[in-house]
């Protein structure tokens, strides 16, 4: 049996005339952040960490932005496909822990429907599972409200 951690980032830019998702969540905002899929940088910083656990390549390299099947797909499902090959790797998550980071909107709310939609994907009981959300202090891209950021860490075992 191994222990091993994951350790995922995206950032996203927010724009006009999009729907806003966020944790799996659809959030009442006036933006929502570009991206070939929906644009979910929590999942996809969560989909890295799980990869990098694994030792396989990036989110970018298993859903490529050219490939159209993956157009306007929600990162949900693509939680699901990776949490597929964890599963035929034998690995099971034990923890996952990340931070989001947005100027606005407040996400504090909408923290726990998170946890609720991505805890069962994941294989985690919410004791087991941390969403942080913080600002940038008004700083740079992020703090001016042009983009959200995610940081992800994972905890897996792999039973061999
Ligand atoms: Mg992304």
């Amino acid at each position: 049996m191994k222990i091993k951690v994951g350790l995922g980032y995206d950032i996203h830019r927010l724009e006009e005339g999009r729907r806003l998702f966020l944790g799996g969540v659809e959030i009442d905002f006036a933006k929502g952040l570009r991206g070939h899929s929906d644009g979910d940088c929590l999942i996809h910083a969560i989909i890295d960490a799980l990869l990098g656990a694994a030792g396989k390549e990036d989110i970018g390299q298993h859903f490529p932005d050219s490939d159209p099947q993956y157009k306007d797909m929600r990162s949900t499902e693509l939680l699901e496909r990776v949490m597929d090959l964890m599963r035929e790797g034998k690995t099971e998550v034990l923890n996952v822990d990340s931070i989001v980071i947005a100027e606005k909107p407040k996400l504090g709310p909408y923290i726990p429907q998170m946890k609720e939609t991505l805890g069962p994907i994941l294989g985690v009981d919410q004791d087991d599972f941390g969403i942080k959300a913080k600002t940038n202090e008004g700083m740079g891209a992020i703090g001016e409200g042009d983009a959200i950021a995610a940081w992800a860490q994972v905890l897996v075992r792999e039973k061999q």
